[in-house]
């Protein structure tokens, strides 16, 4: 391994960067310079995650960082690149795609050995910008801070932030906003759509290669399988249903499930529309732009696995390249993938409902409890800490968060004849429900409040919110307003992609 070691101001401020991508994977990227920022200044930065990385902290000095992490000074160690893909957007396949707002630093490897991409969002245009202004707005580069690092706390595997930087400079969205660059860290931004682009223009040498940098990056036991290519697909697929699972427990709805923002890792990236549900309905959406639902909440599972059928018909040439009989292999893999999602999925709701045995009808009660909810205008993340709390205090604490006070009541007396087929006292199946079901996930109104705070000049809120956002799941005193859903009457919540 070929290491670059960069000593910059003081012994602390050492980026270990070794940037296997720039090296191994030519033709996938244009070598590329952010814009210098004219006055960047540290608004957010991660001491945890920096300290995790082995990257300079704090102790490095904020003007410094902020030099680095704006594109004013260059990256001590430092490639840059803009990588491209290509993507299905909304079901519709599009070539020519790309770090349009992006570009990937290079690659640190934490002190453990664990490899992460470190990449900037908002630092300019690149080959790949197609028309657009390669900027981004502080407030979109805060939130997908916030919401990032509320979902890594909540034990979802995704992408991460390390900082954010205002450039001192204006950019337009229909009126001036401050400008900020964004420093996302992942175990790698290899997407579903890198392997689309590969197949549409360079074929299969090209899908090879680059099937065996991910197997080598993000699954390496498997590099030594006798069909590399089908067993990344197979690899992929697992990790993507883990991931979806996670979020379909957690009331997570990702926005904007294009190909080109799913990873190969089975991370979550591109943190535009998301949002956590309030009220849960199967058909909640709230991106602007998502007009007839393909990516509503309770279409993720199948979107996920159409994606997958991007990801095989990306690879198919290379896996049938090995053996032609494979392809037989890959088709089953798919065809049985739903049964893998829900096993995931099964196993993440009867953690949530405290059923430490499986039984065959738990995959019904845990369905059912959905259809019992549909309508009601109960906080999903609320509810679920409302059934921890009816072991001790009974069903009236759930009929608290309802519409309709009796609209659990059948489904609560089944749970309950559940609960007494296995042993447990009702306080450590509480206390074991209390550690799958978060308190604080960062809510829409929440956000919205921290954010318009932030835009303000005043950071107290977001800090406070992304403090409670990071240790979810065990109370806390002080934190009371963080724990309630939405007011009554709240507008309806509405994001947006581009921003
Ligand atoms: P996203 O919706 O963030 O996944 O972006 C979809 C595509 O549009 C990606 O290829 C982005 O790089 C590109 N893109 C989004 N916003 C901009 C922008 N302001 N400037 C240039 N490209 C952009
Ligand atoms: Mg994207």
């Amino acid at each position: 391994m070929r290491c670059r070691w960069r000593r910059s101001l003081t012994d602390t401020a050492v980026w270990r960067f070794d940037n296997t991508l720039v090296r191994q994977l030519d033709g996938f990227f244009a070598p590329w310079q952010a814009d210098p920022a004219k006055a960047p200044r540290m608004v957010l930065f991660n001491d945890t995650l920096a300290a995790q990385l082995g990257l300079p902290g704090r102790a490095a000095g904020d003007d410094t960082l902020a030099g680095w992490l704006s594109g004013r000074d260059p990256v001590p160690g430092s490639e840059p690149a803009a990588l491209v893909y290509a993507g299905h957007q909304f079901g519709h396949f599009n070539p020519q795609m790309g770090d349009g707002r992006a570009l990937l630093l290079g690659e640190v490897v934490a002190s453990d050995g664990a490899r992460f991409d470190l990449q900037f969002k908002g630092s300019g245009t690149t080959p790949y910008s197609r028309g657009g202004d390669g900027k981004s707005t502080l407030a979109a580069a805060l939130r997908e801070y916030l919401m990032s690092e509320a979902v890594a706390a909540l034990g979802v595997p995704t992408t991460r932030s390390l900082a954010v930087v205002t450039t001192g400079e204006g950019v337009w969205r229909e009126e001036p906003h401050h400008g900020a660059v964004l420093t996302r860290v992942a175990a790698s931004h290899l997407r579903i759509g890198t392997f689309e682009w590969a197949a549409a223009h360079k074929g299969r040498a090209a899908v090879e290669l680059l099937a065996d940098y991910a197997l080598q990056r993000h699954y390496p036991a498997l590099t030594g399988a006798a069909n590399r290519p089908l067993a990344l697909l197979e690899a992929v697929a697992d990790a993507q249903a883990r991931l979806v699972a996670r979020w379909m427990a957690l009331g997570f709805v990702h926005g904007v499930m294009n190909t080109d923002n799913v990873t190969i890792s089975g991370e979550t990236i591109d943190y535009g529309p998301c949002a956590f549900l309030d009220a849960y309905t199967a058909a909640q959406v709230f991106s602007s732009i998502d007009h007839h639902g393909r990516y509503a909440f309770g279409q993720q599972p199948a979107v996920a696995h159409w994606n997958l059928y991007r990801l095989a018909g990306a690879l198919i040439e290379a896996i049938a390249a090995v053996d032609e009989g494979d392809t037989e292999a890959a088709r089953v893999l798919l065809e049985k993938w739903p049964q893998r999602y829900e096993a995931y999925w099964l196993a993440e709701l009867r953690a949530k409902l405290g059923l430490g045995d499986a039984r065959e009808d738990d995959f019904a009660l845990a369905q059912d409890l959905f259809a019992a909810l549909e309508g009601q205008q109960a906080d999903f993340t609320g509810l679920f800490r409302a059934l921890g709390a009816s072991l001790e205090h009974g069903y009236g604490v759930i009929a608290d968060e309802l519409t309709d006070r009796d609209a659990l009541r059948p489904w609560f007396e089944r749970w309950q004849t559940r609960l007494t087929e296995e042993p447990g006292d009702a306080a450590t199946r509480r206390a074991a429900m209390d550690a799958a079901n978060p308190l604080y996930v960062a809510r829409n109104h929440l956000t919205d409040a921290a954010l318009a705070a932030a835009g303000a000049g005043d950071l107290v809120p977001l800090e406070a919110l992304l403090d409670a956002v990071s240790r979810p799941f065990a109370r806390r005193d002080g934190l009371e307003q963080f724990e309630r859903g939405a007011p009554t009457g709240s507008p309806r919540f509405v994001t947006y992609c581009g921003t």
